[in-house]
């Protein structure tokens, strides 16, 4: 059963135009991931690289591509945790960076802090040596356009954001057993300026213990922190439930409790994963035993050897 990666392109509702490109982002990232992991890399590896590819990927909102602020900016968030000795990085409101997920790996790897945000993350990766990209790098003509749709006053941002996502994550377990997670996002769409959503809080937007799973989460980040998503799905694992029956119970919680719409990737010790949504689409895709598995609504599950192009 391992190696094993999953790999999820954000929950919502993805226009038919971008469909395919969102699938092809993914499987792409599953298939990249697959392979560090299957040349005995380390699951944080693989979850770094498949999101990184996300992340320069233009059709999801992390990196190139995110949603803008109601200032027409781009500020980003970014987690990973290593399921091993439960450590975790992070960074919010961080801005002109290309590859956000890598910079939480920074903060986990050289510091002694879980978090750093806005200024303090961007003075803390010009000290690491990581480049400053221009904003307009990060900006599509895509993110434009919706962020001027969303300024008129009666539009509903999070109603429109949850038509179209893209957050992105990552989870995976290693030959050796080791499990972590990983997730990026420009945020909710139009959202304030300085605002941090779930991706950065340790236990929402993702969560990884090797004795017990890992996830990563997307969708609406105010009502997945209510519920502390990522970290409610591995409380029901630990009570015995199934990578499947947990995250659905998570979910159901979150739509039930506070009306939150979202989506997950879950992987246990053993190798064992669920992709579930609550939204109307997820774009995932998952890679194991040599095949990649793939899919976008609910239900929809494609599968083709990992070779195959
Ligand atoms: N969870 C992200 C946030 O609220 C958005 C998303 O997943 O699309 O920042």
């Amino acid at each position: 059963m391992l190696p094993v990666v999953v790999v999820h392109g954000g929950a919502g509702q993805i226009p038919k135009e971008r469909s395919e490109m969102s699938t092809a982002g993914v499987c792409r990232a599953a298939r990249a991931a697959y392979s560090i992991l299957q040349g005995g890399g380390s699951s944080m590896d693989a979850v770094v690289e498949a999101v990184s590819l996300l992340e320069n990927d233009p059709s999801f909102n992390a990196g190139c591509g995110s949603v803008l602020n109601v200032k027409g900016e781009v500020e980003m968030d970014a987690i990973v945790m290593d399921g091993k000795m439960l450590r975790s990085g992070a960074v919010s409101a961080v801005r002109n960076i290309a590859n956000p997920v890598q910079l939480a790996r920074l903060v986990m790897d050289k510091t002694s802090h879980a978090c750093l945000t806005a200024e303090g993350a961007n003075q803390f990766a010009s000290a690491m040596g990581v480049p400053s990209v221009p904003q307009e790098s990060l900006i599509t003509e895509y993110s434009q356009m919706r962020w001027k749709k969303n300024l008129t006053p009666d539009a509903d941002p999070v109603e429109c954001q949850m038509g179209k996502m893209g957050t992105v994550g990552a989870v995976a377990v290693d030959g050796e057993g080791n499990i972590s997670c990983a997730t990026s996002t420009g945020g909710m769409l139009n959202k304030m300026e300085g605002r941090v959503g779930d991706t950065p809080c340790i236990g929402s937007g993702g969560y990884a213990d090797n004795n017990i799973g890992a996830v990563s989460t997307t969708g609406h980040g105010e009502a997945i922190m209510k519920v502390t998503l990522a970290r409610l799905i591995l409380f029901h694992m630990e009570q015995g439930q199934s990578v499947e029956a947990a995250s659905d119970l998570g979910l159901a919680y979150m739509r039930s409790r506070v009306h939150g719409l979202g989506g997950v990737v879950t992987v246990d010790p053993r190798g064992h994963w669920a992709v579930r949504f609550s939204s109307r689409q997820m774009s995932w895709a998952a890679a194991q035993k040599d095949t990649l598995h793939y899919g976008l609504y609910t239900g929809e599950h494609y599968t083709q050897s990992i070779n195959a192009h």
